[in-house]
């Protein structure tokens, strides 16, 4: 199954793509863990990257799909994946459809993720993630259990992102209702959007969620 999850920054699309790639065998594909990760790397693609990252602005249309393209090429995403954070324009979305129509699969499932914009304001400003296994937690709602081991070794050792304080947050969302708001309308045409209400207990999220993709 090949799903598109499509929501502001902080509405919960990464958090909930973890819970549900367990369940339907399927990886995460995050655009920005994967260009986070091309910076760490040093990579020339990371750098490219930076500026547009730390400001809250969008990184360029082909360097993101050139990481998205490598990323699909692995053997993983062969039999579906979740796309987290792509596209995030109407350039994009139509980028994924050549990518897909060369890869002879098709979009299967667009689900919007719907929190208001306070919410989403508060969630991000919590929201911490684990440096070794990339885990997100919030220091509001959903902080690590008690004792708790990462995978990767010891405590979950956390970290807030650089783009999560108060006035990079302001703009990605004004980015998100500029650029990222048409493509409701873009998948809603062709029968592939579904809408859920992402707030409250994550369990409960993630149980409309389900609803949602087999509807
Ligand atoms: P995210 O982790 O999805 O919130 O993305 C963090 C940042 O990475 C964004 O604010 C953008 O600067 C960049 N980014 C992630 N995905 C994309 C994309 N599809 N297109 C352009 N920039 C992106």
């Amino acid at each position: 199954m090949r799903i598109v999850f499509l929501g502001a920054p902080g509405s919960g699309k990464g958090t909930q793509a973890q819970r549900l790639m367990q369940e339907y065998r399927i990886p995460q594909v995050s655009t920005g863990d994967l260009l986070r990760a091309a910076r760490k790397a040093g990579s020339p693609l990371g750098l490219k990257a930076q500026a547009a990252m730390d400001s809250g602005g969008l990184v360029s249309d082909d360097i993101v799909l050139e990481l998205l393209r490598e990323r699909l090429a692995q053997a993983d995403a062969r039999r579906g994946f979740i796309l987290d954070g792509y596209p995030r324009n109407v350039a994009q979305a139509q980028a994924l459809d050549r990518l897909l129509a060369e890869l002879q699969v098709p979009v299967d499932r667009v689900v919007l993720f719907e929190v208001p914009n306070v919410e989403l304001v508060r969630r991000i400003s919590g929201r911490r993630t684990c440096r070794k296994c990339n885990k997100v937690f919030n220091v509001f709602s959903s902080p690590p259990p008690a004792g708790e081991r990462c995978p990767n070794g010891g405590e979950h050792d956390l970290e807030q992102r650089a783009d999560d304080t108060e006035a990079v947050v302001v703009k990605r969302l004004k980015v998100y209702d500029e650029q990222t708001k048409p493509l409701i309308t873009f998948y809603g045409d062709r029968g592939l959007l579904r809408r859920i209400d992402a707030t409250g207990d994550l369990d409960a999220v993630t149980t409309r969620l389900r609803e949602a993709l087999a509807r």
